[in-house]
C-alpha cells in the first residue's frame, strides 16, 4: 500500500463521500439520497450491470438493491453490526487524535480482512476449476 495520508483519510468525510454519488439512481422523493447515503458512511462503487452499489468506506461491507424506503443508516447497522463508523457519535472533526488514530487501526483491520477473504475467494475458485478438470480427466481416461 502506497497511498498518501491524504488518500487515506480522505473518506472520512462527507463532502468527498458524497462526490462519489454522481448518476445515482434515488434522488427525489425516498430515504436513500446521495446525503443520506453519504451521511451514513457510504460511498457510491457502481458497476457496469449495477448502478446502486454503495459501499462503507470504513468495514467495506458492499450493498445493493436499495429501495427508495431504505434508511441508509438502519441498513448500515443491521448488515454490518461491528462498523465502527456507523457506531460513532461524535463527528469526524470532533475526534481527538487518539480516537482518530483508534478509528483509523480498526478500519485497516477491515481492509486486511476484506484482501483475506478476496485471495480465499480466488483460490477456491481456482481449486473448484482444477478438481473439475482433474475429474473430466479421470472420466476420459477411463
Ligand atoms: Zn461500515
Amino acid at each position: 500500500m502506497n497511498s498518501t495520508i491524504e488518500e487515506e483519510t480522505k473518506m472520512y468525510f462527507y463532502e468527498n463521500r458524497l462526490k462519489t454519488f454522481e448518476g445515482w439512481p434515488f434522488t427525489e422523493d425516498c430515504k436513500c439520497t446521495p446525503e443520506t447515503m453519504a451521511r451514513a458512511g457510504f460511498i457510491h462503487t457502481p458497476s457496469e450491470n449495477s448502478p446502486d452499489i454503495a459501499k462503507c468506506f470504513f468495514c467495506l461491507k458492499e450493498l445493493e438493491g436499495w429501495e427508495p424506503h431504505d434508511d441508509p443508516q438502519e441498513e448500515h447497522k443491521s448488515h454490518s453490526p461491528s462498523c465502527h463508523f456507523i457506531a460513532l457519535k461524535k463527528k469526524v472533526e470532533e475526534l481527538t487524535v487518539e480516537e482518530f488514530l483508534k478509528l483509523q487501526k480498526e478500519r485497516h483491520k477491515f481492509i486486511i480482512i476484506g484482501s483475506c477473504n478476496q485471495a480465499i475467494t480466488q483460490f477456491e475458485t481456482a481449486a473448484k476449476l482444477r478438481g473439475a478438470e482433474i475429474l473430466k480427466t479421470a472420466m476420459d481416461e477411463e
